[in-house]
């Protein structure tokens, strides 16, 4: 598409994010990674003496090689992917906002600042004019929590055609969600954590802004009530998850099928390199959908839905996997600002 790809910064480069990141980066057809950037800790280093790479595929040797700076706007990257613990991601986003920079971030410190977008592109583009109120010289766009975003998938289809009136959901989250090191081994081998801390009030609250309407000057959040319950489990990467809701609308079970299988939107429309084909994959078998075998599929950027049945408390229950830190975090990143560039949201860069 373009002759010069346009340079971009990693801020938490070191962290689990941040390394899907530099994974997804290296043969991306728009994006050149040209800064990596994390914690005192790291700065300073090359980024292979600072990263500890628990990824399954090389370390990319152009990313190895690039001195980790610190997390200051002073970058020559315009557009700054971020992977940042939420214990800092706050101030330093909106530094980099305001110095003109475009943060993509994934971090939940300003996903419900009234003129953020808490974006997914194939549910609500038309948030992204919410940037154009933003205070800063740059803008600052969120993507959902990971459990949120194959949920929200899932529900998008649903809400169109029928209507939602109520959601409950319960997680089984892997360990990648939970940043490197994470949970100790002692805690999760044998084990399942039935907590995460704040986990089930951002699935209760996210849904809502993400499905809510844009009018013109903000975000009206969608009337849905959502019960969550979250619970970490001994899977590397992939959230499970299974949900029940109760529609407005009658619907058959073919019905719902048809909505999912039918559901594309923009990132298909426009073809953008990260979208998947279909952002929704139906598997008829009885005990699919896994994350170990259906957490890939469709570039890890799909959510894989399975075990659609009538529910005798709700209308209907079903089974969805996706990736957390594809998906969930920097492939779900990286497609936002694709999506930016291509409706020419990204300016003077
Ligand atoms: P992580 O593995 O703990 O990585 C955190 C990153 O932040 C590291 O690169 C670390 O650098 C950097 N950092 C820490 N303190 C810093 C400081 N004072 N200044 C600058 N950089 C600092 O965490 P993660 O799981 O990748 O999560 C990153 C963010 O994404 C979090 O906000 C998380 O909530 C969100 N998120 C995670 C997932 C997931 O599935 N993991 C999904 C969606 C969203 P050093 O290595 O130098 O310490």
């Amino acid at each position: 598409m373009e002759k010069q790809k346009l340079k971009v910064a990693v801020l938490g480069a070191t962290g689990s994010v941040g390394q899907k990141f530099i994974e997804l980066l290296q043969n991306h057809p728009w994006f050149e990674l040209h800064e990596v950037a994390a914690s005192e800790r790291s700065a300073g280093k090359l980024y292979k003496d600072a990263v500890n790479w628990v990824q399954s595929t090389p370390l990319p040797a152009k990313a190895s090689a690039l001195t980790v700076k610190e997390c200051r706007p002073v970058l020559e990257s315009r557009i700054v992917f971020s992977g940042l613990d939420a214990s800092v991601a706050g101030e330093i986003e909106q530094e980099f906002a305001e110095k003109g920079y475009y943060v993509i971030s994934n971090s939940r410190n300003h996903r419900f600042d009234k003129d953020v977008p808490l974006l997914i592109p194939e549910i609500n583009p038309d948030h992204l004019e919410l940037i154009k109120s933003q205070k800063y010289g740059g803008a600052i766009v969120t993507n959902p929590n990971c459990s949120t975003i194959g949920l929200v998938l899932a529900l998008k289809p649903l809400q169109d055609k029928f209507g939602i009136e109520t959601v409950n959901v319960v997680t089984m989250q892997a360990l990648s969600g939970a940043g490197y090191p994470g949970v100790s081994s002692l805690d999760i081998i044998d084990n399942v954590i039935p907590f995460i801390g704040s986990e089930e009030e951002k699935m209760e609250s996210e849904p809502l802004k993400i499905l809510g309407k844009y009018t013109g000057s903000e975000i009206e959040n969608i009337d849905i009530k959502i019960s969550a319950q979250c619970n970490r489990v001994a899977v590397i990467d992939g959230h499970t998850e299974t949900v029940q809701v109760k529609l407005k609308n009658k619907a058959s079970i073919d019905e719902i099928k048809a909505v999912w299988r039918e559901f594309i939107a923009l990132p298909q429309q426009y073809e953008l390199p990260s979208a998947p084909a279909n952002p929704v994959h139906y598997f008829e078998e009885k005990n699919y959908p896994q994350p170990k075998l259906h957490r890939n599929i469709d570039k890890a950027m799909a959510v894989s839905v399975g075990r659609l049945r009538e529910c005798p408390v709700f209308d209907y229950k079903f089974v969805i996997t996706s990736h957390n830190t594809i998906r969930g975090a920097a492939g779900g990143a990286i497609l936002n600002a694709e999506l930016m560039y291509k409706m020419g949201y990204l300016k003077n860069i």
